[in-house]
C-alpha cells in the first residue's frame, strides 16, 4: 500500500507549496520554507534545508536581475533588485598591504582556501531565524558593496560591514552557532573568526585583537567570542563583520534589519 499512498500525498501538494519573506535585492537574504525533504536548487545550486523545510537563498552584491528557482517540480524565476554602491576611498595604506608580493600572494591563497572550506561547513538548526543582534557597539565607518580604492588602486569591493570601535571592545555572535574558524592572523582581515548559522549562513569577525573562541566551539548569540583591534590590512581600530550564504558574501546591514529583531 506505500506507494499508493505516497502517490496520494503527492497530489495533495498544492502547486506554490513555498513561502518566500526577506529581501529580494544584490547583497539580500530570503528564507524559503517548503515540505521537508523537498529538493530545492537556486539558479542549479542545491539549497540545504532543516528538517521544517526552512532554507535561505543568498544574493550577491552583482547578482543579475533574475533569478531561478525550483521547488521539488516546480520552477519559477525571482526578481531581483538591483542596489547602487557607494565609492570608498582609503589611502596611507603600507603599500604590501595593496599589491602583495608573490610570497604574500601564495599565503593569501592558502588563507582563502581554508576560508572556502570553513563556508563548506553546514550545520542544522538554522539560529539565525529569530534575528540578529549587534556584533559592537559603534559608528558604521564602512558599509557593503562599496567600491574600494585603495591608495589609489581600484580593488575588490567591500564584502562587509565596518563598525569604528576602541580596541579591546566587545565582539558579539550575532547569533549562536558553531565556529569553523579561529585564525591567528590572516594577511587582510587578521585575527579572525568564522561562526557557522545554518542552512549555509556563517557570520565573519575581523581585526580583532583578541580571540576568545577556538575552532568547533558552540557559541551562544550574544556571547563575547573576541575583541575590537586593527590586526591585519586596518588603517585602525575596527570590526569588520561579514555575512555570506554558502560563498556569496551578503550585505549585514540590509540582513539585519530585514530579520525579525531577537528578543534578548
Ligand atoms: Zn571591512
Amino acid at each position: 500500500m506505500r506507494p499508493l499512498v505516497l502517490l496520494l500525498a503527492l497530489v495533495a501538494v498544492p502547486a506554490q507549496a513555498v513561502e518566500l519573506t526577506g529581501r529580494m535585492e544584490q547583497g539580500g537574504l530570503v528564507i524559503g520554507q517548503t515540505r521537508p525533504g523537498t529538493e530545492v536548487r537556486l539558479d542549479g545550486r542545491d539549497v540545504p534545508l532543516d528538517d521544517q523545510g526552512h532554507f535561505v537563498l543568498g544574493f550577491s552584491r552583482d547578482a543579475a536581475a533574475t533569478a531561478h528557482l525550483q521547488v521539488g517540480g516546480q520552477s519559477q524565476t525571482l526578481a531581483v533588485a538591483k542596489r547602487d554602491w557607494q565609492i570608498q576611498r582609503i589611502d596611507g595604506l603600507p603599500p604590501a598591504k595593496v599589491t602583495p608580493d608573490p610570497a604574500q600572494l601564495a599565503r593569501i591563497t592558502e588563507e582563502n582556501r581554508q576560508v572556502a572550506e570553513a563556508r563548506k561547513k553546514v550545520t542544522t538548526p538554522a539560529t539565525f531565524l529569530d534575528g540578529l543582534v549587534t556584533p559592537a557597539e559603534g559608528v558604521i565607518s564602512g558599509v557593503f558593496g562599496s567600491q574600494r580604492v585603495l591608495n589609489g588602486e581600484a580593488r575588490a569591493p567591500h564584502s562587509g560591514t565596518d563598525v569604528a570601535a576602541p580596541v579591546g571592545a566587545p565582539v558579539h555572535a550575532v547569533a549562536a552557532g558553531t565556529v569553523t574558524l579561529a585564525h591567528p592572523d590572516m594577511y587582510f582581515t587578521g585575527q579572525t573568526v568564522m561562526i557557522d548559522h545554518g542552512l549555509g549562513v556563517q557570520s565573519v569577525y575581523a581585526h580583532l585583537s583578541r580571540t576568545d573562541v577556538k575552532l568547533g566551539q558552540t557559541v551562544g548569540q550574544g556571547q563575547v567570542i573576541g575583541a575590537v583591534g586593527a590586526s591585519g590590512r586596518a588603517t585602525g581600530p575596527h570590526l569588520h563583520w561579514g555575512l555570506s550564504w554558502q560563498d556569496v558574501r551578503l550585505d549585514p546591514q540590509t540582513v539585519s534589519a530585514a530579520l525579525p529583531k531577537p528578543t534578548q
